[in-house]
């Protein structure tokens, strides 16, 4: 395929409607772009947002063949879209990332497989095809260890700690309840690490790449919560993520916006846990503190425009809004904190609130991180005391 630059005035379309697909639109929409939205949930935000919206499931022929009419190119906002959809999609129209690199992506063993094929650290695992493998395959990664499902995972959902044999028949009991034809799970070890890390890199369709500083990231219960930026760890910390990240897009030869997540063990190895490719919770900050933001240059990957400027112009602090959260930020004790300056609020609009379910989140810019970071934790103090927690 030749390479030409998609003109604003075309039509982009993205598979997936969440917040991730809708921060997308409005990006490419600032940049002269329609959108078009598929996503068989009917609530999902994007939807409200596009041009054009497709509110049907992945499998339907008729709406596949006006999409494929509509877009110039396609992207997806996460990687639990159907592989054969993007294949079909691309044989007639750019995808970026590719199929193959979804193929890759979408499956944890086959990530894990191709990351430790190619010698990237990452945590000792092993595959599991039959639950009743399970005490087998944990003592030989050893204990503790955490079962994930291959596929179809995100925010710490289909994960299950094993600290020790009492846990394998537990575990084991659920993993038989949710047998189906294809199922597979990957064993990894549990891993104590100092920090979670990620770091966003940007590889256009000519191998030019654009590296954002590294983050910080502490989860709750498997969710993110914040994130701080630029990580408080030691430069040669910051350039062995950034030249992981590098090393990574470039053997995958990914076009388009990709995200490492990290473990910074206490002896200074940094781990992958996984890559997404895609904009990513953790890179919401780059909405309110960078010169270009992970959205912009997603548009900008796809349409063959030139990469932008990844550089932190402030430091930041986003807070997850999770759950009540969205709502809770109303409480007149979050009215003086919203009200700082650097203060950005960002509200997702589903509709449906569910606990732990990512509503919308807040990001703080200030001159100093340890500023920024002390936002964070006030607001999250506050939403606790508001909430009774
Ligand atoms: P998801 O797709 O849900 O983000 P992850 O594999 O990133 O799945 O797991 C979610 C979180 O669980 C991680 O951010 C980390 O906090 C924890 N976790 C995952 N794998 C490991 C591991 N091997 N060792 C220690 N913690 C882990
Ligand atoms: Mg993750």
């Amino acid at each position: 395929m030749t390479f030409t630059v998609i003109q604003p005035g075309n039509v982009l379309g993205v598979l997936g409607g969440g917040q991730l697909g809708a921060m997308f639109t409005t990006a490419a929409q600032r940049m002269g772009y329609e959108v078009a939205v598929w996503d068989p949930d009917p609530d999902a935000p994007a939807h409200q947002l596009a041009q054009r919206s497709f509110p049907v499931p992945f499998s339907d022929q008729p709406t596949l063949s006006e999409f494929l009419t509509l877009v110039s190119a396609v992207t997806y906002e996460w990687e639990n879209v159907p592989v054969s959809l993007c294949r079909t999609l691309e044989a007639a129209k750019p995808v970026r990332p590719s199929s193959a690199i979804l193929h890759v992506v979408q499956d944890r063993l086959e990530q894990k497989g191709f990351l430790a094929g190619r010698g990237f650290p990452v945590a000792p695992f092993l595959p599991l095809l039959k639950p009743d493998q399970l005490s087998a395959v944990v003592e030989k990664v050893g204990y503790p260890a955490l079962v994930k499902t291959a596929t179809a995972g995100y925010d710490g959902k289909g994960q299950w700690r094993i600290t020790g044999e009492s846990d394998t028949e537990q575990v084991e009991r659920v993993l038989c309840e949710s047998v189906r034809p294809g199922i597979r799970w990957i064993v990894e070890r549990l891993v104590t690490f100092d920090r979670e890390l990620s770091i966003l890199i940007v590889r256009g369709r000519d191998g030019q790449t654009r590296v954002y500083p590294l983050a910080e990231n502490e989860h709750e219960a498997g969710i993110l919560r914040t994130t701080l930026v630029p990580a408080r760890v030691p430069s040669e910390i910051a350039a062995g993520a950034a030249g992981l990240a590098l090393q990574a897009v470039e053997t995958l030869q990914g076009v388009g916006v990709f995200c490492l997540e990290l473990f910074h063990l206490a002896t200074g190895e940094l781990l992958i846990n996984e890559i997404a490719p895609r904009p990513h919770n953790s890179g919401h900050y780059t909405l309110d503190a960078c010169s270009v933001s992970q959205f912009e240059q997603q548009v900008r990957a796809l349409c063959g425009l030139p990469l932008g400027d990844a550089r932190l112009l402030k430091a930041a602090a986003m807070v997850n809004l999770l759950g009540s959260d969205a709502t809770t930020i109303n409480d007149p004790s979050c009215a003086a904190l919203l009200n700082t300056p650097g203060t950005f609020l960002h509200l997702y609009g589903k509709r449906i609130v569910r606990s732990r379910r990512k509503m919308g989140h807040v990001t703080f810019v200030a001159g100093s991180l340890s500023l920024a970071e002390e936002r964070a934790r006030q607001l999250c103090r506050k939403l606790a005391s508001a909430q009774n927690i």
